[in-house]
């Protein structure tokens, strides 16, 4: 399980070399799950917020920015025009919104609170997503399928941003 960038990493050292074999120890990993990734911060951002990381029970990003849920239940919100200046060089030319080269894809964006969106993308992805199902590890939804065009939205504008860190050298 990974992020897109892990994902797709692992994806090229299973590519056999010039002498058939794959860099270990990719020869290993026989399911990869992707998880949808915007970005990821720098250390600094949590020097940031003025709080002991050991504090910290849940980050999550919204439509106002990174909500910081503390143990004790206090929240503090990171607008998303503060966030950037914590994001990652690599991230900000990172396209790879929903981890497109795993078997299976996961996420929140498109799903309701307390749901993920699953992108099943492989035969070996649907065969194990099918079994996890049928067996009643994981259940489906009564309410509709998820909201594609947020998750459409998302990858596009990582795209537009990716594009836009990279400059080609004059
Ligand atoms: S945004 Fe950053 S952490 Fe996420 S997949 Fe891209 S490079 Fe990896």
């Amino acid at each position: 399980m990974g992020t897109p960038c892990q994902i797709l990493a692992a994806r090229k050292m299973q590519v056999p070399g010039s002498e058939g074999v794959v860099l270990s120890p990719s020869d290993k990993i026989k399911l990869t799950i992707g998880l949808f990734c915007m970005e990821q911060f720098n250390p600094e951002l949590i020097d940031h917020l003025g709080v002991d990381k050991r504090e910290i029970k849940k980050l999550n990003i919204k439509k106002e920015g990174l909500i910081v849920t503390l143990k004790d239940g206090r929240q503090m919100i990171v607008p998303h025009k503060e966030l950037k200046k914590f994001v990652r060089g690599s991230c900000a030319a990172c396209t790879d919104f929903t981890s497109k080269y795993a078997d299976i894809s996961v996420g929140s964006v498109g799903s309701p609170e307390g749901w993920s969106t699953v992108i099943v993308r492989t035969e070996l992805g649907r065969e194990v997503y099918m079994r996890a199902l049928s067996d009643g590890y994981i259940i489906e939804p009564k309410f509709e399928s998820p909201v594609y065009d947020v998750i459409d939205t998302m990858a596009a504008k990582k795209a537009a941003r990716a594009t836009s860190t990279i400059k080609p050298k004059s």
